[in-house]
């Protein structure tokens, strides 16, 4: 802020108020959950630089349907995405994908994906034989990880079960949510569970067993979706947490003050201050090292070292196109494709109807971003040429097509990630109302943002409780 631009200060004196920064799924679960704990008579602001809510959710009518531009699916196998749609009145609206499967595109050949992995990681190497030579190395009878060590996926699985497993099916299934290089991705913070599994054993095969033991029970659906779009699990959450929204308001400075915080925001030439009790963080890491540079050093560091991996998505809509039945596929990198990942949106997801195809094609990993700079029609004819090419034959022209691009939207955990990440929240302090949540920290998936935007205002609702 110039020292000559007298800024605005917003707010009403004598209510508590938290400041959320960020409007995505991350900040809107915190804001919900505030909600809850503070009471009506709480101010819950929920600064967003960008003109909509929802951030890496985003949906849009495509083709007469609501179509996902970025994340598409919640993870059903934790609770935290289903219940808060619950919560919010989107009970009616979830749905669940159909029984068709992903493939592995080899070869020029769609194979089945094999059953009985974790993240591509077979409990048998028999049960990955058709498409990977897999065969376990001798252990020296040492649990894998010592207790709270960290070590690469990509060293983890080509040490214990060779280059094929690593390439062909893990580099794949994780390149889907981080499109991250698996050599410098730490199994503790995208695999918890089995590095917490890891502890206790010598063998991997037996780390990764112990975990996908079957639940006993009827076999739940591990993924959803909302009918209508994953956007309206946005704007239900807001509404819900009856948070007042600032849209186009970036949050450029924090800092504390004797009663709290103060941050300035909105557009340089017309600043706002607004004082606040408590913040919550919860913007991506490149932002989040910014506003926490003058405040806290130290976290600011551990944030600015994760870095971020772009992807191009690709959507076409046809109107007769004979699609195998599958969910879609995954290809390695070695298959030498832009692309890198397809979902046959229309079999994956029955509400989407089968009436027009809807084909979503992700291209990008790390290290590729300059894919991004090509113009959209460049990207297009690319993913569809070799859409046809993955399935061997050449599509017709599509009905419809566009191309959305999230340039350094995917964090990427490197070894070491959930060690700095609890080094910076112990430096943050005890004694000051702000916590960092969102995918920079916690988890990429919907869910795990969902579960971090709650621990946070589970954590700022009773600080502010303590000093009533
Ligand atoms: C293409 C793609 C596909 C994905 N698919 C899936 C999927 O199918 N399932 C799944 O579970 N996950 C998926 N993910 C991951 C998931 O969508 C994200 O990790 C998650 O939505 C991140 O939520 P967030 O709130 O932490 O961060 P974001 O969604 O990044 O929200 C942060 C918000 O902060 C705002 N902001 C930044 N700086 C400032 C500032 N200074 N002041 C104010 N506001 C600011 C941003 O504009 C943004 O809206 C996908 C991600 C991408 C990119």
């Amino acid at each position: 802020m110039s020292p000559m631009t007298p800024a605005r200060v917003t707010g009403t004196p004598g209510r508590t108020r938290v400041l959320v920064i960020g409007g995505g799924i991350t900040g809107l679960a915190a804001a919900h959950r505030l909600r809850e704990h503070l009471g009506p008579d709480a101010e819950i602001i929920v600064a967003e630089q960008a003109m909509r809510l929802g951030g890496k959710i985003h949906t849009v009518e495509f083709a007469g349907r609501p179509v996902e531009t970025g994340a598409e699916s919640l993870l059903a196998a934790r609770p935290e995405a289903i219940e808060l749609a619950r919560a919010v009145g989107l009970g009616d609206a979830i749905v669940y994908p159909s029984a068709a499967k992903p493939a592995l595109s080899l070869g020029g050949e769609l194979l089945d994906f094999p059953a009985g992995h974790m993240m591509g990681i077979p409990g048998d190497p028999a049960d990955v034989a058709a498409v990977a030579n897999a065969k376990e190395r001798p252990d020296n009878g040492l649990p894998i990880l010592e207790p709270g060590a960290d070590m690469s996926v990509g060293a983890l699985v080509r040490s214990r079960l060779g280059d094929e497993v690593l390439d062909r099916l893990v580099a794949p299934m994780l390149g889907g949510v981080y499109a991250g290089d698996v050599d410098r991705l730490s199994v503790r913070a995208v695999m918890p569970q089995l590095a917490a599994a890891l502890e206790r054993h010598a063998r991997l095969t037996d780390a990764v067993n112990e975990i996908k033991r079957p639940p006993s029970g009827p076999r739940k659906p591990v993924f959803a979706t909302i009918d209508g779009g994953l956007e309206l699990l946005v704007t239900a959450t807001s509404a819900t947490a009856r948070a007042e929204v600032r849209l186009g308001m970036t949050v450029r400075e924090l800092r504390q003050t004797p009663y709290g915080w103060e941050v300035i925001a909105g557009p340089v030439p017309d600043p706002i201050k607004i004082k606040a009790d408590a913040v919550i963080l919860a913007v991506p890491a490149s932002p989040a090292a910014v506003l926490l540079r003058d405040v806290e050093p130290q976290a600011a560091a551990a944030l600015s070292g994760v870095a971020y991996a772009s992807v191009a998505l690709a959507a076409f809509a046809f109107d007769h196109v004979d699609l195998p039945e599958r969910s879609g596929f995954l290809t390695p990198a070695s298959e030498g494709k832009t692309v890198k990942a397809a979902t046959f949106a229309s079999k994956k997801w029955p509400h989407l109807g089968r009436r027009r195809q809807i084909v979503r094609v992700s291209m990008g990993r790390l290290g590729e971003e300059a894919l991004l700079q090509y113009d959209d029609a460049t990207l297009a004819k690319t993913a569809l040429r070799e859409l046809g090419e993955h399935l061997g034959r050449r599509l017709p022209e599509p009905l419809e097509q566009r191309v959305d691009r999230w340039g350094g939207a995917l964090p990427q955990y490197a070894p070491g990630h959930d060690a700095r990440i609890a080094a910076a929240r112990e430096a943050l302090g005890a004694n000051r109302n702000i916590a960092i949540a969102g995918a920079a920290v916690d988890g990429v998936g919907i869910a795990a943002c969902i579960a971090s935007g709650q621990r946070a205002a589970d954590t700022i609702s009773m600080k502010l409780a303590n000093r009533r």
